[in-house]
């Protein structure tokens, strides 16, 4: 089979052919049908995030089940599946506590399956798995707790954009946040996972949506999605034009990029009271800093948020039906699509702010 392969940090991707093994016990080959170009993958293309190389990046993916090791038991070959990008051991703390998205297994896995191996290998070597998916392939082999089977009704490539961007985006606002009816909301940074925030906080029932980004285009798309006002940051300050639009603050606000300085506009832009989260992953050495004073007088929180704080069997099944019943937007998400040799183009264009999300086909 063939994947794209980064060698080298800053250097083009090479799709070139790679030898899969077969799933061992309690895990799962899986035909990639749609997978995601997301802001993650990219700061480890770019080196913002150090990882072990060679490595397949690729973390948001749908596809169809061709084969399955021993013991598994909850798809077999033939179903369509979402690949999820932690996968849970079923045991550990977290697990025990219902937040299997913080197992202990993730520290473990990186660049490796659960137990230690890869099954990916280029010209004799070794490469590294990327979050249990490695999804910018034709095929990967993931542990059978990463993938979660969907109706055959759901379109693969909708499906790909649940095992991250939507899930992440919608499960800050429900589950991080817990966004109340009638509440303000501000979107800092209205891409692939920020847009999703946006009709997050229109599904909660938020009175005001407030959208800033950088990009005319993006803040156009933010208001078919549900933003009620929109900022362009280069035009003036997000933090007084939100705190003007909302008489004092916002009860919430996101912000979707991972950049300090805008972290600290999201707490500065919020209410006596209000939650700011943290969504967007930054670069490693990236440091909060907020003004100490106005963070204790005005009772703020900041609050990391890794993939939605999802209890992902339960909430994606719940987005599926949000998107069943039209009050998700999905497929106006997707707006470019690439074959797999193609990848390059897909990661320029991201790293452009072309477009909401460009999905890899596979033929
Ligand atoms: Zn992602
Ligand atoms: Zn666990």
């Amino acid at each position: 089979m063939r994947a794209a392969i980064l060698h080298e940090v800053g250097k083009p991707l090479a799709v070139e052919a790679v030898a899969l093994e077969p799933p061992r016990a309690r895990e799962v080959a899986v035909r990639i049908t749609a997978t995601g170009v997301c802001h993650s993958d990219l700061h480890y293309i770019k080196g913002d995030l150090a990882f072990p190389l060679p490595v397949v990046l690729g973390h948001e993916a749908a596809g169809v089940v061709a084969e399955v090791g021993s013991g598994v038991d909850s798809v077999r070959a033939g179903d369509h599946v979402i690949l999820l990008f932690a996968p849970s051991c079923g045991r550990c703390r977290y697990c025990d506590a219902g937040r299997p998205h913080l197992c202990e297994m993730r520290s473990r896995v990186r660049g490796k399956m659960p137990d230690g191996t890869t099954r990916l290998s280029w010209q004799g070597q070794p490469l590294h798995h990327f979050t249990c998916v490695s999804s910018w392939a034709e095929m990967a082999v993931v542990p059978e707790s990463g993938v979660l089977r969907i109706s055959e009704e759901v379109p693969l490539t909708v499906a790909a954009l649940l095992g991250c961007a939507v899930t992440t985006g919608v499960g800050a606002v429900v589950n991080t946040a817990r966004v109340q009816p009638g509440s303000s909301v501000a979107v800092f940074g209205t891409g692939g996972v920020g847009i999703n925030v946006v009709q997050g906080a229109r599904v909660a029932g938020a009175a005001t949506i407030i959208a800033v980004d950088l990009l005319e285009h993006r803040l156009e798309a933010a208001r078919r999605f549900g933003a009620t006002h929109t900022i362009n940051a280069k035009e003036e300050d997000p933090v007084r034009a939100i705190q003007s639009l909302t008489r004092g603050g916002a009860d919430y606000a996101f912000e979707v990029i991972g950049r300090a300085t805008v972290v600290r506009q999201a707490v500065e832009c919020l209410a006596r009271g209000g939650v700011a989260v943290a969504v967007g992953l930054p670069p490693t050495r990236e440091e909060y800093a907020v003004a100490g004073p106005a963070f204790v007088l005005n009772e703020r929180t900041l609050r990391g948020c890794f993939y939605g704080s999802a209890t992902l069997r339960a909430d994606i099944p719940r987005l599926i039906e949000l998107y069943q019943g039209k009050r998700l937007l999905l497929d106006e998400l997707v707006t470019a699509t690439y074959p797999l040799d193609r990848v390059n183009e897909a990661v320029a264009a991201l790293d452009r702010g072309d477009g909401l999300r460009g999905l890899l086909v596979m033929g």
